[in-house]
């Protein structure tokens, strides 16, 4: 820490102070101000040469608007190189004046009336005094080094240490000694200057003068923005080491994760290692089921009641699909800021405790989201970590390190065998193994994007009430299974092969024309009646093909259906293909 912020302590004043305590300072310093102008020491017509008061009052006030120099959270006014030399020069009472007028005029956003007033009649007040003691000692050496001091010194009573002594940061009051001695030695800077101006009072030396004092003014400027540099060179480079020792880490434990393990001990694995290894205090990890349900399987850093709870009380796919919009998106996952306001039922989340000190903190409300995505680009997982153990909001980096992870164990996802049934299992019927209804949507709507050119059969068993009727519905079902065998026997590895409904089934065959589609359609039907059927059976079969007869997937399905109905109105136990007489 370099010099301390008299003019951010300033700005605060106004923010942090009580606002009845704080007018009534700025009352009482003006007043003392104004009764020091009247019946002070000095006269303010005192002022010889105007020019030389006109730059020094020119340079004042543009840095008093432009030359703040910023240390870290330590700011620097530098405005005392021009005021002090007036002050040697013209004596307390225009110096004073200037200063007031100038802060109170100063070209700067966002500094509050108030804090002006406050800060013009404090400076006011420092250089006033200053400036006695310099007229009562002499403008020479001791002269100028004793009001020198004596203007930090009241300086620092009237805004630091005021400032300190409301806030009670006693700590912070020792500082500001130290801290004043570095500016009194910044401030020395000046002092050979102003001793010439004094000594010899002619154009060239006032000329140079002037000239000179510009410097320390673009010295503090350099060395301000060279700190800021090398403090923002530092950060990158501790965030850039932290996050290669937490990748150090993703890879060390992802070994952890390639030993064939239940899914649900898996990601409790997942949950623990971003707990204890990644840096985040509470993990909670949701799979995402084939039919869009969000089921929380594990959890890290909170209670077995909380998570009971929370396992109870799923978000909806909807919900977390809503939530993840590009205004929320970070590389490949969500940070959704408590600002944005989202409202989520109380029995769906998890409130920790969280030290919330600035906007760059975790917020209680904040969410983040990593995906983890198979490898069709489908959401099978989805990874919440919660408050950071350092306690600041993630960077890209961080989260770049969670999504590596997460790739990481997708890959185990993978290599699980027992994932690997419990996805197909959801994407199939239970009693014939064929994919269900909703699967054969899915697949439908793939292939209608994709521009593929296929052939759609839709197949229903003749008089199948009769079979049940006749002889019983186990009957019924051996039939079903009968007819799912011949279906998986007569189709290859590529066509999707489906139970469309009770007792209707659904094919698609893949790059094919609708003459082969009637072929196999044909072969099929005959394979049904001349097969080893529990009882004797016919079926009827609609042939639909994509893009000759529609290229919409509500279109296909509904002319499939079409020609299935003709078969049926035509006598059962036939094909019949669609737009063909
Ligand atoms: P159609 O020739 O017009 O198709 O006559 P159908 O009797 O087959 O009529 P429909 O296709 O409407 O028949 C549906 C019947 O299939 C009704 C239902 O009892 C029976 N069914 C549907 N699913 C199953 C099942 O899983 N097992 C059994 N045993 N019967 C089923
Ligand atoms: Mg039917
Ligand atoms: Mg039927």
């Amino acid at each position: 820490m370099l010099f301390l912020g008299k003019m951010e302590k300033q700005e605060q004043f106004g923010k942090e102070i009580s606002v009845k305590f704080f007018t009534a300072s700025i009352f009482v310093l003006n007043a003392l101000y104004l009764f020091l102008l009247f019946f002070g020491r000095g006269k303010f017509f005192s002022v010889e040469n105007y020019g030389l008061f006109l730059v020094l009052a020119v340079f004042a006030y543009l840095v008093q608007s432009f030359g703040r120099a910023k240390f870290w959270k330590v700011t620097v006014v530098p405005h005392f190189f021009a005021l002090f030399p007036m002050l040697a020069l013209f004596g307390p009472v225009p110096t004073s004046v200037v200063v007031y007028v100038s802060t109170i005029l100063a070209y700067r956003k966002n500094y509050p009336l108030q804090s002006r007033i406050y800060g013009a009649a404090q400076y006011g007040i420092s250089y006033y005094i200053a400036g006695v003691v310099l007229q009562m000692i002499g403008t020479g050496w001791v002269g100028l080094i004793v009001s020198m001091v004596v203007f930090k010194t009241l300086n620092s009573i009237l805004v630091d240490m005021f400032y300190d002594y409301f806030r009670k940061t006693w700590e912070s009051m020792k500082k500001v000694a130290e801290d004043s001695l570095m500016e009194i030695a910044f401030f020395s800077l000046t002092v050979p200057i102003v001793f010439a101006l004094a000594q010899k009072r002619d154009f060239i030396t006032d000329f140079l003068a002037v000239y000179t004092l510009i410097f320390p003014v673009i010295f503090t400027k350099l060395l301000s923005i060279q700190y800021r540099i090398n403090k923002e060179m530092e950060f990158e480079k501790s965030a850039l080491s932290r996050s290669l020792d937490k990748l150090k880490r993703v890879f060390e434990v992802s070994e952890m994760l390639k030993s064939n393990i239940s899914v649900v001990n898996l990601m409790n694995r997942v949950a623990s290692i971003i707990h204890n290894d990644l840096g985040w205090e509470y993990v909670l990890v949701s799979m995402i089921t084939p039919d869009n349900k969000v089921e929380r399987v594990a959890s890290a850093g909170i209670s077995p009641e909380d998570f009971e709870r929370l396992k109870k009380n799923p978000p909806s796919f909807e919900f977390i699909k809503s939530l993840m919009k590009d205004e929320f998106k970070v590389s490949n996952s969500y940070f959704i800021p408590e600002e944005a306001q989202v409202y989520i039922p109380p029995n769906e989340m998890y409130i920790g405790e969280y030290d919330v000190t600035d906007e760059n903190s975790w917020h209680e409300k904040d969410l983040l989201w990593i995906p983890i995505t198979d490898r069709n680009g489908e959401m099978i997982a989805l990874i919440s970590p919660d408050k950071p153990k350092n306690g600041i909001r993630p960077t890209f980096d961080d989260i770049t390190v969670l999504e590596i992870f997460a790739n990481q164990v997708m890959l185990a996802l993978e290599n699980s065998s027992e994932f690997e049934t419990l996805q197909e299992k959801a994407l199939r019927d239970g009693q014939t193994g064929l994919y269900n209804h909703t699967e054969f949507y899915n697949k439908l709507e793939k292939m209608v994007k994709g521009k593929e050119k296929f052939c759609l059969i839709m197949m229903d068993i003749d008089d199948f009430k009769l079979v049940n009727d006749t002889y019983g519905h186990q009957t019924g079902d051996r039939v079903i299974s009968y007819i799912a065998n011949v279906i998986k026997s007569s189709t290859r590895q590529r066509d999707v092969s489906a139970r469309y409904g009770g007792e209707e089934f659904a094919m698609v065959l893949r790059g094919i024309d609708k003459k082969m589609a009637k072929t196999i359609s044909e072969r099929i039907r005959l394979s049904v009646t001349m097969g080893d059927s529990p009882v004797k059976i016919t079926v009827s079969i609609g042939v639909a093909c994509c893009p000759t007869d529609a290229a919409d997937v509500s279109e296909i399905v509904a002319a499939a259906d079409r020609a299935l109905y003709m078969a049926k109105m035509r006598g059962k136990n036939q094909v019949v293909v669609a737009n063909e007489k």
